[in-house]
């Protein structure tokens, strides 16, 4: 191999989200003195499934799309992770996002594993015939892989209320039994919990909040930038703003927008709503880069996009004091080194995005009691869990003299080493 070939295996390699979360792993693996055979258990999925999924599209001709549903661990529970649906998904993506669900659960403290679902297709040029067609064709195939104390869905990039609505219905006709609880994010009409569209978001503004006040941080006189505009960066910047924090820049893949006052959250949301759902042409801000989202000038900010997005080329122009991660793996391994260098505080994502799968867990237990709470007693637990398991993290990290990402891999590695061990027998 060249020199210039070996740099490029290395960029790819730092880029690909299942090796980015093993060089976490093997860091938390060694804090922990883990055991050779566990180490070897808890680095691995326990399944991973791939399908061929033939679909008739509107112009009457078929496609065939890739399905994927990793479960990584059940050690703890039943598996719990979301569906997304993107042109991006590929089997290391997912199983990263699968073993980033089983650290998540285990930090959440909810008694669950973690898996992760996803179809190669671009939802926003598909009709909503082909959609439900697709995501119907992708629950008969799975139908062995999920179920209700088995595997449990949920909506992720690409995917929400609707999708788990064609998932339970058609999993429930299989099954010849209404079985709701199956998976999570449903309609509130068929089970869905009052609070879930905005749970993950609102956990990210709990995170974010905690760490101000570790910082000493006054939210009322910081400023944030918000990467991403879907449901989790939408509503990130509007329970951010609602505490004080004005927001200087927010962003979607069609356009980034600054504003040196702050922008109006409800507004840009409205906007986004009667504007196909994207960003583009909104005019209460300039018009900048959504590199400069990530390198502007704000003391919180909150990358809710994607992977990838603060890499070891960009790092060191991050001005943040701090980093909360709303979206699955939005620095690499590369730009942790960068940022803990600079002193800047990074909410790890299995902490800081947790309040979605916690709330996925109150509409589970709501679906097997048939008791449905009221909104604000979800808000109410989702929050106390949320400032718990922050808590749990920040003492891990003191305890041990280590960042805060890294301190969540150890919490959560040796929760779940302990189940293991506890079970035995392998
Ligand atoms: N897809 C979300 C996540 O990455 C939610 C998962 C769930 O609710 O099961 O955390």
């Amino acid at each position: 191999m060249t020199p210039e070939t070996k740099e490029l295996k290395m960029t790819k390699e730092s880029e690909n989200p299942f090796q980015a979360m093993l060089s976490r792993f093997n860091v938390a693996a060694k804090i922990l003195n883990l055991d050779e055979d566990t180490y070897n258990i808890l680095k691995s999925p326990i399944k991973q499934v791939v399908v061929s999924l033939p679909i008739l599209m509107d112009n009457g001709k078929v496609q065939v799309f890739e399905g994927y549903r990793i479960v990584h661990s059940t050690v703890m529970g039943p598996s719990k992770g979301g569906i997304r649906y993107s042109m991006d998904v590929n089997l290391d993506e997912v199983k990263a996002l699968a073993a980033w669900m089983a650290w998540k659960c285990a930090i959440a403290d909810i008694p669950y594993g973690g898996s992760k679902g996803g179809i190669t297709c671009n939802p926003s040029k598909m009709s909503k015939g082909e959609l439900e067609r697709l995501t119907r064709a992708y629950t008969r195939s799975m139908y062995d892989i999920f179920g209700l104390d088995k595997d449990i869905p949920a909506p992720d990039m690409g995917t929400g209320p609707q999708e788990m609505a064609w998932i339970v219905d058609e999993y429930s006709r299989i099954k010849g039994e209404f079985t709701p609880g199956v998976v999570t994010g449903k309609p509130i009409n068929l089970g869905g919990s009052l609070g879930r569209a905005e749970a993950t978001g609102l956990g990210v503004m709990v995170s974010a909040i905690e760490a101000m006040k570790k910082l000493n941080m006054d939210p009322a006189k910081c400023t944030a930038a918000v990467q991403g505009f879907g449901n989790v960066g939408s509503i990130t910047a509007k329970q951010l703003s609602k505490k004080g924090v004005k927001i200087l820049a927010i962003s979607d893949h069609t356009s980034a927008f600054y504003n040196e006052n702050g922008f109006d959250i409800a507004d840009a949301i409205s906007y986004r709503d009667s504007n196909k759902g994207v960003l583009s042409g909104y005019n209460k801000g300039t018009l900048i880069t959504n590199a400069e989202v990530l390198t502007c000038n704000v003391d919180v900010l909150a990358p809710c996009a994607m992977e990838n997005q603060i890499t070891a080329e960009n790092a060191s122009e991050i001005k943040a004091k701090l980093i909360v991660e709303g979206a699955n793996g939005p620095t690499t391994a590369g730009a942790d080194e960068i940022l803990n260098s600079k002193g800047i505080i990074i909410v790890p994502d299995v902490l800081a995005n947790g309040g979605g799968v916690t709330v996925s867990y109150f509409e589970w237990v709501q679906n097997r009691s048939g008791h449905y709470w009221s909104e604000e007693e979800v808000n109410v637990k989702a929050e106390t869990s949320m400032i718990k398991a922050f808590n749990n993290i920040w003492n891990t990290s003191e305890l041990h003299k280590i960042s805060l990402r890294i301190a969540a891999y150890v919490y959560s590695i040796d929760k779940i080493a302990k189940g293991v061990k506890a079970k035995g027998n392998y």
